[in-house]
């Protein structure tokens, strides 16, 4: 299945459907919904919450996380995980932001306002830490804008729809999307939620539910594709070769 926008009009009205429609609500704060994000990153949402609801009540004003020690920062963000990485991470980044000229010596985002897209994705991804996904998030759900987040979920299932090559990394798959996402936030923002829902509660990376699958007919990866794939034998290389080139291990 090509990625262009007929097939992205499609995806996205099919999983309306199924999820239903996902309003956009831009938070207008894209300082705290970058710190957030760098939160969530290899964690549940619950653990992110909790984290961030943490990191706010110890730390009210992001000078103060600024300012803080990276061990006091770690200890509250332990329920994300990986806080001796995070927590250093994100006082580099608020130290960065706070030295910009722009931001007028406070950690502040707001001069993002002022940016096309493509100028605040990259100001964002030169930040310690800041990839392709966290910055498109920040632009999508802190500023409304339409620029569309390529998560785990949505690599996989982009993957296995035969949208992208296997091979092709997150960061390259967000930039194919970026070509052919729709143009509108409010649907950009739906098709983004909807496919996570989608990759979270049917399309999982173990076990695919493809049998009530609503894109199963149009996906590369279900039925009897895969069964082919599980039959053939390993081949030099040691990689078990599907149709059409479809690398199980590729997928998950
Ligand atoms: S058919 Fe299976 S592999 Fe394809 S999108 Fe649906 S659940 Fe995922």
């Amino acid at each position: 299945m090509p990625l262009d926008r007929s097939t992205v009009d499609e995806l996205n009205a099919r999983l309306k459907q199924v999820y239903g429609p996902q309003p956009l609500r831009p938070n207008g704060d894209p300082l705290a919904e970058l710190v957030f994000t760098i939160l969530s990153q290899a964690t549940n949402d619950r653990n992110r919450d909790r984290a961030y609801a943490a990191l706010r009540q110890a730390f009210p004003r992001w000078e103060d996380v600024m300012e803080a020690a990276p061990a006091a920062v770690a200890k509250v963000i332990a329920p994300a995980g990986l806080g001796p990485q995070k927590a250093p991470r994100i006082i580099e980044v608020l130290r960065r932001v706070a030295a910009d000229p722009r931001a007028k010596g406070r950690p502040d985002l707001s001069f993002l306002r002022s940016m096309d897209d493509a100028t605040a994705l990259d100001y964002l991804t030169a930040l310690p830490g800041v990839g392709p996904k966290t910055a498109a998030c920040v632009l999508l759900f802190a500023l409304g804008r339409a620029v569309f987040p390529v998560d785990t979920h949505i690599h996989r299932l982009a993957r296995r729809l035969g949208l992208v090559p296997v091979s092709l990394d997150a960061g390259r798959t967000q930039r194919e999307f970026a070509a052919v996402a729709p143009r509108n936030a409010e649907a950009c923002h739906e098709l983004h939620v909807n496919l996570i829902a989608h990759g979270r509660t049917v399309c999982h990376a173990r076990r695919p539910g493809c049998a009530g699958c609503a894109l199963a007919d149009l996906c590369r990866w279900s039925g009897g594709r895969r069964g082919d794939a599980v039959k053939r034998r390993p081949n030099r290389a040691g990689r078990i070769r599907a149709n059409k080139g479809l690398t199980r291990a590729g997928l998950r």
